[in-house]
């Protein structure tokens, strides 16, 4: 099979390294093109990262040799690109928001990871185990632009991955909750590399990460909500109450969750669902990326563990490649109906992992051609 031509914008980065190095033999994707910041541009991709490659696998030989180019240089782009993952960061959002639509413009499907674009109207933030069915905003976004081939599709904060999935698979269920309280303890590496200074770090947590409560407690209700009149109806029945902190841990964000369902359950269910039901509703959990075999799907995308002291960072963010959830210490809550603890790899679902699934939803269902 002929490979789609891939690029990657902010191809230096934390987010940038980890694109390089999940799709090293990817099936369908070859990385023909990295770019980055004007200070990184004319540089070989080895000599651009050196000293602060980050991963624990080594470049691949292919990807040292491709020349930095300047994330402005779209023309360039493409010329080589079938599409692009954006990963870069600029503190001006609006900048962030004018280059991706340039790329869209220039016919390129821009895949992105930056928070920039998740609250414009017609960009779909998507999930593809919960939300396919917002990709017939694609459609809408390139009538809205008059774009031809090029549209953007973002994919929401790392913070939230760990359980969103969980609380959508207990909606799906005909079990739709009211109310959740959400404490993450979020690691290092999700806030790029050099990051926070390792004396803020070492020893001690962080109780504030700027912007991520509020992007937790929002990007749910888009996420889980439905498109009428051709605009984002954000779901309106779920209140979210979120704090975030950072704690000294190098890949993996766990989150504490206290969920309340709400009193009368969709499909003619009553009350709560018993811990037994909840356990099997997230176990047997499977959507369509696992239907469409996609290589970057998890096969469950929820695991569920019984061990009474896990899910644990170092033990099981990489649990089926780092794209699966994992989800322990389901017990009753004396003040919702549960409380349980889960976890996801920031750096990989949260991050450039699910970019990729994204990315492969797209070409199976016909908007990336
Ligand atoms: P990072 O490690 O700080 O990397 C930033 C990247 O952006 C580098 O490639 C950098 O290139 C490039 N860049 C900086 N200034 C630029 C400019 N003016 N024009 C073009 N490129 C520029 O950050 P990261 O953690 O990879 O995050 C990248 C994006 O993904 C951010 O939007 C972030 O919010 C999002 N994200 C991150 C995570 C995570 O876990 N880290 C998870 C989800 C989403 P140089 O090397 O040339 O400076």
């Amino acid at each position: 099979m002929k490979k789609y031509k891939v690029g990657i914008l902010g191809a230096t980065g934390m987010v940038g390294q980890n694109y390089i190095r999940l799709l090293e033999n990817h099936p369908w994707f070859d990385v023909v093109y990295v770019a980055a910041s004007s200070n990184s541009a004319g540089v070989s991709y080895e000599e651009a990262v050196k000293g602060r490659w980050q991963m624990t696998t080594a470049i691949p030989e292919k990807i040292k040799k491709l020349m930095i180019e300047d994330v402005a240089n779209i023309e360039k782009a493409s010329k080589k690109c079938d599409f692009v993952f954006s990963a870069f960061e600029i503190s001006d959002k609006n900048q962030v928001i004018e280059i991706e639509e340039k790329y869209a413009e220039a016919g390129m499907p821009v895949i992105s990871n930056a928070s920039a674009n998740r609250k414009t109207e017609d960009v779909p933030m998507l999930i593809p185990e919960i939300n396919i069915d917002h990709l017939k905003m694609i459609d809408i976004q390139k009538k809205n632009h008059n774009w031809k081939k090029g549209f953007i599709v973002v994919k929401p904060n790392c913070s939230l991955q760990s359980y969103i999935t969980p609380i959508y698979a207990l909606m799906k269920a005909g079990y739709p909750v009211k109310k959740i309280i959400i404490t993450t303890l979020q690691a290092v590496s999700g806030a790029g590399y050099p990051g926070v200074a390792s004396l803020d770090m070492i020893d001690n947590v962080v109780p504030f990460i700027g912007g991520e409560e509020e992007k937790t407690e929002e990007e749910p209700l888009k996420i889980l909500g439905n498109i009428e009149n051709n605009k984002f109806i954000k779901n309106a029945e779920i209140k979210i109450s979120a704090t975030c902190t950072r704690v000294p841990v190098t890949d993996g964000h766990l989150a504490t969750v206290n969920i309340l369902f709400k009193d009368n359950h969709a499909n003619g269910r009553a009350g709560k669902p018993t811990k037994e039901e909840v356990i099997k509703i997230w176990t047997d959990f499977k959507s369509i990326p696992q239907d469409l075999k996609l290589p970057f799907a998890p096969i469950n995308p929820i695991i569920y563990t019984e061990e009474e002291n896990r899910p644990q960072p170092k033990k099981d963010r990489d649990n089926d490649k780092g794209m699966a959830v994992t989800v322990g210490r389901l017990r009753p809550c004396k003040i919702f109906d549960y409380k349980f603890v889960a976890l996801s790899h920031n750096t990989v679902r949260g991050a450039a992992g699910g970019g990729i699934l994204n990315a492969e939803l797209l070409v199976k269902k016909g908007y990336i051609k």
